[in-house]
C-alpha cells in the first residue's frame, strides 16, 4: 500500500506517522524492534549503513563510526564527521538515516512511503531547513512540506473543536528547545510567537552530568577521558542513562572506566537539578522573550494550556519550573511527549494531499493522539481544512542596505519575525541601473555581522538608460523558505536570480565601499553647464557682476557630487572650461572672462542648439544655467531646443537682467526655473539658485 507520512526527525530519536483515512486516526509506524522511537544515530562501516537501536549500542561500545546528535550541526557548511574512511556532513548523515529509516519501516508494516511531511525545530535557520528538505529528497521521499515541530504538536494536541484558547508548546528535545504560542480555535491554529535555541537540548543535560564524572575520574586517577574517543563515545551514552534514571530516582551509581581503571560515582538528582539549573533558565528566557514579543501585558496568565513536548520533558525539573511560574500544572496527561509531534506531521501530510481531513472518521473513533478532551468523540468527526493551519517565522529576514549617511551598513529588517508565513513584504526601489545585487540576512540585529548571510540575489531585466520604479518582494514560503520575486511597476516581472554567497560578509561589504568610491570618482551625480553671454551689452559693471555672482555660484555648489563646464557665448561659442570639479581651474575660467574676446560681441550664437547636449555622463543628472542681459538673434530656434533638452531630462535655469527678454527666459527654463531681476541681485540669486541644484536634484 502507498502512503505519506509524517516524520519527526529529532536529535535523539525519530518517529514516523501516518493518517489513516479510513478511520480518521494517527497510527504510528514501529520499526522492526517494535518500537515507535528510533534513535538518529548512525553507523556506517564498509558502506553498511546502520541506524537506531543497533547503531546505538555500537556507539554505546565505543565504536568510532557511529554519528550523534548531527542534527544539532545541520546546515553548518564546515562541519562534517569523518566515519568509515569518508566526511560525512549533517545532511549526508540524515540522509543515510532517512533512507534507513525508510526501508525498515516500509519493511516493518508492508507499506510503500511515498510522501512526507518532516518536522524541524521552528527556530531551525535558512540553511537548516534547506539541508532537511535536501536530506529527504536525497533520502527518496517526496517531501511535501516541512513544518515547525511545536506547530505539528498543537495540530496533534490542541484540535478541539470548541472555543478559543491560548496554547504554549514547550518542546525539549534532545538537541533543541522550541517555545510556540499559538491561538487554537476550534480546528485553527495560528501561532503568535516562537523563540528557541538549536543548541539546547537533553545532550546538553548529559554534559553536566559528563563534566562531573570527567572531573571525579581525573581527581581520582588522573586520567581525562576526554583524551580516549572510545570510553568518551561510552561515556557520553552512559551519561544520557544516568540522567534518564534521576527521573525517577533520588539518586544513582555509575561506574566509569579507562586505561583498566574503574571507579564507581554516586549522583544525587539535587546536584543534577543544581547543576543544570542555568539551562532550565535559559528556556525560561526564551519563554518570557515571547511574551514581550507579544506585548500587551501577555504573560504566564494569558496562557490557558502548557503542553509538553520531547523527550526531556520528563525531567521533573522541567514540570517544576512550569508549575512555579503558571502557577498551574503543565498538559501531560494522554500525550505522548515522543510521539505527538509525528502524528501532527501525520495529519499535515493528509493535509498536503486532500487539504481536508476528518478526526475520527465517519466511525468517530478518537485518534491515538490527542486523547484529552476527545475531541472527535465529542464532535462526531471534526473537520480541519489546509487553510486552518497557519504558521510563522521564527527569524527575521533583511537585507544589506546602506543608511542613509552613506555611513553603514546595516540589516534593514523587510519581514519582523513571527510574520506569518506565505505574505508577500515588498521594498520599492527606483533605480537606474540595469542590475541590482540583493543581500538576503536573516537575524534581529541591525548588525549585519550577528546576522546570517542566506543569499545573493540577482534582479536583472530592467530596461536601459531610465529611472526605473520596481519593488522586490520578499515571501517565507509554507515550509519557512525564503523566496524573492521582483516586478517593474507595470507589472512586467523582473528576473531575481538566487545564487550561493561565495564571499564574507566584510568582503561583500568592503568591495561594495570600494565600487561605490569607484563609481562616486567615475560618473558625478550632476554635470552642470554654466551658459555666460559675453556679447556687447555685458562690458563694464555687468561683467565684474557676473564673475562674482558665477563666483559665488560655484562656491555654493557641493564639487563631490558635481562637475561644472563653463562656456562663453555671443556671436559664436567657446568653451571656457570643460567638466571639472576643480575649483581653481574654474576660477582660472572665470578670471579669464572678457567681453568682445574671441566670441565676438553679437548676439547671433545658439549655445543651447550647439551645446546643450555636451553632457558627458549618461547617468549624471543634467542641469544647463544661463545668463544674459539682452536678446538672443535666434530666439525661436533655442525655444525649441530648450523644449526637446528639458524632454529628455535637462533641468535648465535661465537668468536675466537689464534688456533680457522675460518671456524667453521662461519658455527656455524649467518650470520655476527663470528669473528676470536686477544686477544687484545676480550674486545672491545664483546662491540660490546652487542651494536648489544641491538640494532639490
Ligand atoms: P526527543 O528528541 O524528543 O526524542 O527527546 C530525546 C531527549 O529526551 C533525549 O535527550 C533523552 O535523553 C531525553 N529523555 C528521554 N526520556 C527521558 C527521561 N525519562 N528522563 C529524562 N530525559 C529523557
Amino acid at each position: 500500500m502507498k502512503i505519506n507520512v509524517g516524520i519527526d526527525l529529532g536529535t535523539t530519536n525519530s518517529v514516523v506517522a501516518t493518517f489513516n483515512r479510513a478511520k480518521g486516526v494517527v497510527e504510528i509506524l514501529k520499526n522492526d524492534l517494535e518500537k515507535s522511537c528510533t534513535p538518529s544515530v548512525v553507523c556506517i562501516e564498509n558502506g553498511i549503513v546502520t541506524i537506531g537501536e543497533e547503531a546505538k549500542n555500537m556507539q554505546a561500545a565505543g565504536n568510532l563510526n557511529t554519528a550523534a546528535f548531527y542534527k544539532s550541526m545541520m546546515g553548518e557548511k564546515d562541519y562534517t564527521v569523518f566515519i568509515d574512511g569518508k566526511e560525512y556532513t549533517p545532511e549526508d548523515l540524515s540522509t543515510e538515516f532517512l533512507r534507513a529509516l525508510k526501508a525498515n519501516v516500509e519493511q516493518t508494516n508492508n507499506v510503500q512511503i511515498e510522501g512526507a511531511v518532516i518536522t524541524v525545530p521552528a527556530y531551525f535557520t535558512e540553511a537548516q531547513k534547506t539541508a532537511t528538505i535536501r536530506a529527504g529528497k536525497r533520502a527518496g521521499f517526496e517531501v511535501l512540506k516541512i513544518i515547525h515541530e511545536p506547530t505539528a504538536a498543537i495540530i496533534a494536541y490542541g484540535l478541539t473543536g470548541s472555543g478559543k484558547k491560548n496554547v504554549m508548546v514547550y518542546d525539549l528535545g534532545g538537541g533543541t528547545f522550541d517555545v510556540t504560542i499559538a491561538e487554537v480555535d476550534g480546528s485553527k491554529v495560528v501561532p503568535i510567537a516562537t523563540n528557541g535555541n538549536h543548541n539546547l537540548g537533553g545532550k546538553n543535560w548529559d554534559s553536566a552530568i559528563r563534566k562531573e564524572l570527567i572531573q571525579r575520574f581525573l581527581d581520582e586517577f588522573g586520567i581525562n577521558i576526554e583524551n580516549h574517543p572510545e570510553e568518551y563515545k561510552m561515556l557520553q551514552v552512559k551519561c544520557e542513562d544516568v540522567k534518564k534514571r534521576l527521573t525517577s530516582l533520588s539518586s544513582t551509581d555509575v561506574t566509569v572506566q579507562c586505561e583498566g581503571y574503574s571507579g564507581k560515582y554516586e549522583i544525587t538528582r539535587e546536584l543534577f537539578e543544581m547543576q543544570t539549573y542555568n539551562l532550565l533558565c535559559e528556556t525560561n528566557l526564551l519563554i518570557e522573550k515571547c511574551f514581550s514579543e507579544i506585548g500587551n501585558g501577555f504573560g504566564w496568565h494569558s496562557l490557558d494550556e502548557v503542553v509538553l513536548v520531547g523527550g526531556s520533558t520528563r525531567m521533573p525539573q522541567v514540570k517544576e519550573m512550569i508549575q512555579r511560574e503558571y502557577g498551574k500544572s503543565p498538559v501531560t496527561k494522554n500525550i505522548d511527549v515522543d510521539t505527538i509531534v509525528a502524528a501532527g506531521a501525520a495529519m499535515q501530510a493528509q493535509l498536503c494531499t486532500d487539504d481536508v481531513l476528518v478526526l475520527g472518521g465517519a466511525t468517530g473513533e478518537v485518534p491515538p493522539v490527542s486523547l484529552r478532551g476527545s475531541p472527535a468523540s465529542r464532535s462526531g468527526g471534526l473537520v480541519i481544512r489546509g487553510s486552518d493551519i497557519q504558521d510563522i517565522t521564527a527569524h527575521s529576514l533583511g537585507m544589506l542596505a546602506l543608511t542613509s549617511d552613506g555611513k553603514n551598513y546595516v540589516n534593514s529588517i523587510i519581514i519582523p519575525k513571527n510574520s506569518k508565513l506565505n505574505q508577500r513584504f515588498g521594498k520599492r526601489y527606483t533605480f537606474s541601473g540595469t542590475t541590482l545585487e540583493v543581500y538576503v540576512l536573516q537575524g534581529e540585529s541591525k548588525d549585519p555581522y550577528d546576522c546570517a548571510l542566506l543569499y545573493k540575489y540577482i534582479i536583472s531585466g530592467m530596461p536601459e538608460g531610465q529611472k526605473n520604479e520596481f519593488s522586490v518582494n520578499f515571501l517565507y514560503n509554507s515550509n519557512g523558505v525564503v523566496e524573492v520575486e521582483a516586478e517593474l511597476d507595470d507589472g512586467r516581472s523582473l528576473k531575481a536570480e538566487q545564487l550561493p554567497v561565495t564571499e564574507s560578509l566584510s568582503e561583500i561589504i568592503s568591495r561594495l565601499e570600494k565600487e561605490r568610491e569607484e563609481a562616486k570618482k567615475a560618473t558625478k551625480d550632476i554635470e552642470i553647464i554654466f551658459m555666460l553671454d559675453t556679447s556687447g551689452s555685458m562690458s563694464g559693471d555687468p561683467m565684474t557682476q557676473a564673475k562674482r555672482a558665477l563666483r559665488d555660484f560655484i562656491e555654493g555648489l557641493d564639487l563631490k557630487r558635481m562637475k561644472v563646464a563653463i562656456l562663453d557665448f555671443a556671436e559664436s561659442t567657446r568653451w571656457m572650461c570643460h567638466f571639472t570639479d576643480s575649483e581653481r581651474e574654474l576660477s582660472n575660467a572665470i578670471d579669464r572672462f572678457t567681453v568682445g574676446g574671441p566670441c565676438g560681441i553679437g548676439t547671433s550664437a545658439k549655445p543651447l542648439s550647439t551645446h546643450g547636449n555636451d553632457f558627458n555622463s549618461k547617468k549624471a543628472s543634467k542641469v544647463i544655467v544661463v545668463l544674459t542681459d539682452g536678446e538672443w538673434f535666434d530666439q525661436p530656434a533655442e525655444v525649441k531646443t530648450a523644449i526637446t533638452l528639458k524632454s529628455n531630462g535637462v533641468i535648465i535655469y535661465a537668468v536675466g537682467f537689464g534688456k533680457a527678454d522675460e518671456k524667453f527666459l521662461s519658455q527656455i527654463a524649467s518650470e520655476k526655473g527663470s528669473r528676470k531681476i536686477d544686477l544687484s541681485k545676480l550674486s545672491s540669486t545664483f546662491k540660490e539658485i546652487a542651494s536648489s541644484i544641491a538640494t532639490e536634484i
